[in-house]
């Protein structure tokens, strides 16, 4: 195994990601590194592949490929816009990829979308070589700031209709994302109607501690659920995320948009309506590790 200069496990021509302990890992064959460098928070880094397109690794860790980033963006993006009543302002903490923006600007209710991401390195390496994911920056109802998620979220109170947490693992500058006292202030700065919504990580690799992630969540939210869907460059596939609200439940779609998503998922390649409806029915594993 070597390490080439730029420091990935790079071994034959294959990109490998250890994981659970470093007990497991998934492999990727790569035709070249198309960019590295070291940001003030973090390594940065973006392969060519053979089998999944573009790959963006954040401190070797993979995040976002051309072949897969539809799932997690498009389950970001149109579940929490489904499920409240009349959405207008919506912030992403993290996100510097820009995926869920897309998917927000297809939503013409929305008049403000807040992209608070704490190293605008990450939205510049993306916009060079992630530009589907970046498409929605452009947008004028768009606000990119480079703050940090856990102090800007102190800053708003009733504010936001929507919240999503899309961040990198609960580490160093990202472990404020996952406490009680983050979700407390994210409570704050939600409207009466508010949803917030994160990525759960693997419960079949679970090297955080996912349960007490919901049992945090549920000390602030009265409706705490979870749901699946499957992202081929994530540790193990199987990855999961959480619906939190003030009292909307997940699977009440708001009928009312019924027309406008119709056109909306005829561009999707993952989410439709029928698809959400039952996306909150869980697995025994899925139940016991989130306690939903
Ligand atoms: N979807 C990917 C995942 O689930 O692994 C995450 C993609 S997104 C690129 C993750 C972003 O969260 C990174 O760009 C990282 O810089 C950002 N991030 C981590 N901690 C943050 C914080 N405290 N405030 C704002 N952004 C943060």
């Amino acid at each position: 195994m070597e390490n080439n200069k730029n420091g990935l496990l790079i071994e034959n021509g294959w990109y490998s990601e250890r994981y659970y302990h470093k007990n497991v890992a998934t492999s990727f064959k790569i035709k070249s590194v198309l960019h590295s460098e070291v940001s003030k928070y973090q390594k940065i880094d973006v392969l060519d592949t053979y089998g999944i397109g573009r790959l963006l690794l954040l401190d070797g860790k993979t995040m976002v490929s051309d072949h897969d980033e539809f799932v997690y963006h498009e389950v970001m993006g149109h579940i929490p816009t489904m499920v409240h009543p009349n959405p207008k302002r919506a912030l992403i903490i993290g996100g510097g990829d820009g995926g869920i923006v897309r998917e927000f600007v297809k939503h013409k209710d929305l008049e403000e979308i807040h992209l608070v991401e704490i190293d605008e390195r990450v939205v510049e390496v993306s916009k060079e070589f992630f530009p589907d994911c970046t498409s929605g920056l452009t947008d004028p109802r768009v606000q990119v700031l480079a703050q940090d998620g856990v102090e800007y979220i102190k800053s708003r109170k009733n504010y936001f209709d929507i919240i999503i947490i899309d961040s990198t693992d609960p580490e160093d500058f990202a472990a404020g994302l996952f406490t009680k006292e983050f979700y407390n202030h994210v409570n704050e700065a939600l409207t009466e109607n508010g949803i917030m919504m994160a990525q759960t990580e693997n419960p079949l690799y679970d090297e955080y501690g996912i349960k007490g992630f919901y049992d945090n969540l549920r000390s602030v939210y009265p409706v705490v659920k979870s749901f699946t869907g499957p992202m081929l460059i994530y540790p193990g596939v199987f990855w999961t995320f959480a619906f939190a609200s003030k009292g909307l439940n997940p699977t009440n779609l708001n009928e009312k948009k019924f027309a406008a998503m119709e056109e909306i998922q005829k561009g999707l390649k993952w989410y439709n309506m029928d698809w959400h409806k039952g996306a909150f029915n869980l697995s025994n594993i899925h139940k016991k590790v989130t306690g939903c």
